[in-house]
């Protein structure tokens, strides 16, 4: 038996040139498919065994360029340079070749051996533009193979280029070189010239290449190349003498022209390959972009279709919540019904399914929220968001691009965060990764579906909506006061992206709000269910022993009928009420009780009651939790379904104001997310950072429940 021969591909593009897509079809990996730039900047592998070869495939992160500014650019050029795929297959747009070809020329010059890909063919044949492919292929010296990754046709074909290619070296193809104008060009060569000459520069890339990246500045090249001692004084000298010429003759920046003159020669091939009418299809995405990126109408717009989003997972989701709601109440009976009552019937009844029950009948409203996110994303809507707020994230000392991040935040902080990698300058990284858990994440959502449920019944969705602002708020105030202090606005340039319109697939959406649904699930497996089990092991000890009154004794007094009391309801209803006390009595002195009273004199100003309080602890871990916490809480006494903790929190001894409840909800939007937030700040912007967000989230959190609580108290509403 022979070893099969082993191959390395790389997909590289741009972001959305559907790389993904094409990755999934070609390993069957299960993998998210998104719509939007920065969700892929994770590395990622996959096999595939054909025509006798063990082909591994990574799917690198979407990049425009291949400068070493962007940590996703970094990364694929790295991978490029250092791990020397075999074969590279270039992933492009059909419909934004222009924008494409300016990477594929970068790969090109690099000497990487290279089949272009002409994806989203099923596009360009609709929108009627012709490609001339076989003169593409001659101009780039490449193949060119036609895909439509997303139905995962075409796909065998790039396999067969890319070993066709990689058994035969660049014997077949020859890339022309890529030109950049007269001027320009004499430099290179030259430079060019110096490069192959020089014996310390042999091994670190394409000559040509390199030549080019020293014209540009780039600094890790030079770090690289110009070495002292190196047999690299010539080409020093050289360098020296070409900038000093480009500045004499153009007086721009060096890096300009460079990028200047790349985009002259994709035109030209542009000019060569591609006929474009002028379709319906562009004419109403023309005028679809001029409403809905108007600079007067769009907002209010957005205004629209977010709240629209907020108000369907809210309206439509309180018909499953239900549901699972008396399903898990009716479970807990019939458990409890089962099971001796032991501490182990009342862990489970009361611990875990009382505290992850309390939870999962939010999974409906979270499903609905992510569903509508998918729906932005897929159709391309989010990218105009991001367009509109350009300006106004200018006004925070960002750019358009920083909104991505930020609206992902709203489904969940992490991949925010994460996806905060896109952005080129540190400052604007560090600046966009502290504002992004200030997005409401739907982890929170629970808790204001809870308390606006309870306290504000029929408005309880324009409570809800009211969270989203003034978390927008509060990031707009700390970016103002950041930008002015620690974190000075720079400008960086850059292109606002506009991707086509597109009729979000069904798949797409699915898999989107199953993958998001699925982080959500685990969670509630993992984390929930221990921080459930052990608040209620908090809650459940030490035993009291001693009770004021004789509880135990009174119960089977009215039980047995000895006492001469009137009639059976009023019995039932005595007996009740001296469980309850009883089980508070209990909770008062377990370990819970007495971490209640600690945080108290913290929680009290702000009008929450201990139990508030206490919930708030277990809240770092996941936001979730302050529900299934309040949820053991308040089930110690008696068996009850999330609509009996609403019950519960709405019952006048519990002492909470609509006031009160609403401040909470601040509270809960302004601090820490979770625990994972954490992690993730410190893994992408360090320790420092992380601490810096901890500390000023609390900070805000409990600033402003307290203005809210006292404000509102003055003003006479609570
Ligand atoms: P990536 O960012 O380059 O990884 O791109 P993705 O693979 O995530 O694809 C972006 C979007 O384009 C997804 O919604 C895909 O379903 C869609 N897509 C990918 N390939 C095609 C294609 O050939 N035709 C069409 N119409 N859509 C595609
Ligand atoms: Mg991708």
């Amino acid at each position: 038996m022979t070893d099969a021969k082993k191959i390395k591909i790389a997909l590289a593009g741009n972001p959305n040139s559907g790389k993904t897509s094409i990755f999934n079809a070609l390993t069957g990996a299960h993998q998210k498919v998104a719509n939007f730039p920065g969700v892929t900047v994770e590395k990622r592998i996959g096999h595939r065994r054909f025509n006798g070869y063990d082909i591994t495939l990574v799917d690198l992160p979407g990049t425009y360029s291949l400068t070493a500014y962007s940590p996703d650019e970094k990364v694929a050029r790295e991978f490029i340079l250092e791990e020397k795929p075999d074969v590279v297959i270039n992933v492009i747009d059909s419909g934004s070749l222009e924008r494409s070809l300016y990477l594929t020329t970068q790969l090109i010059e690099m000497g990487v051996d290279l089949v272009v890909d002409l994806n989203m063919w099923d596009e360009i044949c609709e929108a009627g533009i012709e490609i001339d492919v076989d003169k593409l292929s001659l101009l780039l010296g490449a193949p060119v193979v036609k895909t439509i990754g997303s139905r995962g046709q075409g796909v065998e074909s790039l396999l067969e280029s890319a070993l066709v290619l990689a058994q035969n070296g660049q014997k077949i193809h020859h890339h022309p070189p890529v030109s950049y104008g007269p001027a320009l060009d004499d430099l290179v060569n030259q430079l060019s010239g110096c490069v192959s000459a020089c014996s310390g520069c042999s091994g670190c890339g394409q000559p040509r290449w390199l030549a080019v990246k020293l014209l540009e500045g780039d600094q890790e090249i030079k770090n690289k190349v110009l070495v002292p001692g190196n047999g690299v004084r010539e080409l020093h000298e050289t360098l020296d003498k070409s900038l000093a010429h480009l500045k004499k003759t153009t007086r721009d920046d060096p890096e300009i022209i460079v990028s200047e003159g790349r985009y002259g020669y994709v035109a030209g091939i542009i000019r060569e390959v591609l006929k474009r009418p002028l379709t319906d299809r562009m004419r109403i995405s023309t005028q679809a972009d001029n409403i809905l990126t108007h600079r007067l109408l769009g907002y209010p717009i957005f205004f629209i279709i977010m709240w629209l989003i907020f108000e369907a997972t809210f309206v439509l989701g309180q018909y499953p919540m239900d549901w699972i709601d008396s399903g898990v109440g009716w479970l807990q009976a019939a458990v409890a019904g089962i099971l001796p009552a032991t501490i182990w019937s009342n862990l489970i009844v009361d611990g875990i399914i009382g505290g992850v029950g309390s939870v999962i009948v939010f999974l409906p409203n979270i499903v609905i929220l992510f569903l509508g996110i998918a729906l932005l994303e897929d159709s391309g809507y989010m990218a105009r968001a991001a367009f509109l707020m350009d300006r106004l994230m200018h006004f925070l000392g960002l750019h358009g691009k920083s909104f991505i991040p930020m609206l992902m935040g709203f489904g969940c902080s992490v991949p925010g965060i994460m996806a905060a990698r896109t952005l080129e300058s540190p400052r604007d990284r560090i600046l966009t990764i502290l504002l992004v858990p200030l997005m409401s994440c739907s982890a929170r959502l629970p808790v204001y579906l809870l308390f606006a449920g309870a306290f504000f019944g029929a408005t309880a969705g324009t409570v809800i909506f009211s969270m989203y602002l003034i978390g927008i708020i509060a990031a707009i105030a700390m970016a103002r006061i950041l930008q002015k202090t620690i974190l000075p606005t720079e400008t960086t340039p850059f292109v606002m992206e506009l991707p086509p319109y597109r009729m979000p697939t069904g798949k797409s959406i699915l898999i989107h709000m199953w993958d998001r649904s699925k982080l959500y699930l685990h969670k509630m497996g993992g984390v929930i269910l221990i921080a459930s089990v052990v608040l209620w092991a908090l809650g459940y000890f030490p035993r009291k022993t001693e009770f004021s009154i004789a509880y135990d004794t009174r119960i089977a007094q009215l039980q047995s009928g000895a006492t001469e009391s009137g009639d059976a309801a009023d019995m039932a209803g005595e007996i009740a009420r001296l469980e309850n006390l009883k089980s508070a009595e209990e909770l008062e002195y377990s370990y819970i009780g007495r971490l209640g009273e600690a945080i108290d004199p913290f929680v009290s100003p702000l009008g929450f009651n201990w139990q508030m309080g206490v919930a708030l602890v277990p809240g770092f871990i996941a936001k979730e939790v302050v529900v299934s916490s309040l949820g053991v809480l308040y089930q110690m006494g008696e068996t009850e379904d999330i609509g009996g903790l609403i019950e519960v929190l709405r019952h006048p001894e519990e002492g909470i104001t609509p006031l009160a409840a609403y401040a909470y909800m601040i509270f809960v939007l302004l601090y820490t997310p979770c625990i994972a937030t954490v992690v993730v700040i410190r893994k992408e912007i360090g320790w420092k950072w992380m601490w810096f967000s901890t500390v000023m989230q609390l900070i805000l959190a409990w600033g402003g429940a307290f203005i809210i609580y006292q404000g509102g108290k003055l003003l006479g509403w609570g």
